[in-house]
């Protein structure tokens, strides 16, 4: 079983020709809301691609909480730990424009609400091959997490995302983290992936800094090193491929995945998702996932 300790979001996207200035108004040509939060997606991606998942979060007592838990239960996941808080459930608020470029507003919501493991939780991530962690809930209960997973020797896998600076407790109870490659600079200070994956080592056991369509650069502090190329795709959406590919990384780690494999499956994975539209929605089956590799 794979834990994931994470934010749950709505997105709510409207397209218009031209983002409007403050005090102006303008007519969108389309809306739509999207399931979405790193740690939904992520749970979402490992349970599509075969795992038994457990979501652990907090959505709000609004109809997006309503949304998001049935999201999530209707991908496979477990939803026992996903608590229901007074208030608003989280939210990401996108404006994209006709050039493709976006503005977005994060309302963390019932998100930050959410502290460290308790009672059940702790049970679920001591029982997990893998814990996922990523950085929309509040540190101190990322941090928390990851511990607890520390304690029972489970391995964490982080997505340092949205990129912040990350405290060395946190680093400490972590096995790898996976940014990509705007989130390996801003966390290191150093530019070029392979000097960011040197700095990432420094710190942590295993790092995989992913580099969109130029694929994904692993290192270990063992001393293995390994480029995976992107597999070759008309690329029609790249929301949350990353996500994906951690939540395929995790799923080949726990099955018990060599590394170089485990990689390739979670690029087949990401690529798959890049060819559809959306983000929990385009995420690849198991079986999608095998006949590509096959
Ligand atoms: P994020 O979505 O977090 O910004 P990336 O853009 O680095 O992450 O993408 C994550 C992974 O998804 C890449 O390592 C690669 O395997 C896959 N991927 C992303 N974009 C493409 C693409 N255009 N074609 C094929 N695979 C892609």
């Amino acid at each position: 079983m794979i834990s994931v300790f994470g934010s749950a979001n709505m997105d709510l996207v409207a397209y218009v020709s031209e983002a409007p200035k403050r005090g102006e108004t303008v007519t969108g040509h389309r809306f739509r809301t999207v399931p979405g939060g790193k740690g939904a997606n992520q749970a979402i991606a490992a349970a599509r691609a075969g795992a038994d998942v457990e979501f652990l979060g907090a959505v709000g007592d609004d109809t997006f909480g309503a949304e998001l838990r049935a999201t999530l239960s209707e991908a496979g996941v477990d939803v026992r730990g996903l608590r229901q808080v007074p208030g608003a459930s989280g939210i990401a608020h996108i404006v994209v424009d006709d050039d493709g470029g976006n503005s977005i507003i994060v309302v963390p919501g019932a998100n930050g609400t959410v502290t460290g493991p308790s009672g059940g939780d702790l049970a679920t991530i001591a029982g997990s091959r893998v814990l996922l962690l990523q950085l929309e809930l509040p540190m101190a209960a990322v941090v928390a997490a990851a511990q607890a997973a520390q304690v029972s020797a489970v391995p964490v896998i982080l997505t340092p995302a949205p990129a912040q600076p990350l405290p060395d407790e946190l680093l400490d109870a972590v096995t790898m983290i996976v940014p990509n490659e705007h989130e390996a600079a801003a966390i290191t200070g150093v530019t070029g992936a392979d000097a960011a994956l040197d700095a990432l080592l420094e710190r942590v056991e295993e790092a995989v800094i992913t580099l969109g369509s130029e694929g994904a650069l692993y290192g270990s502090r063992a001393g293995e090193r390994l480029r995976v190329p992107a597999v070759k795709v008309r690329a029609v959406d790249t929301t949350a491929a990353g996500d994906t590919f951690v939540g395929a990384l995790a799923v080949a780690r726990a099955e018990g995945l060599a590394v170089a494999g485990a990689l390739r499956f979670a690029s087949a994975a990401a690529a798959l998702s890049v060819r559809r539209e959306g983000a929990s929605t385009s995420m690849p089956t198991r079986r999608e996932i095998e006949d590509s590799l096959s």
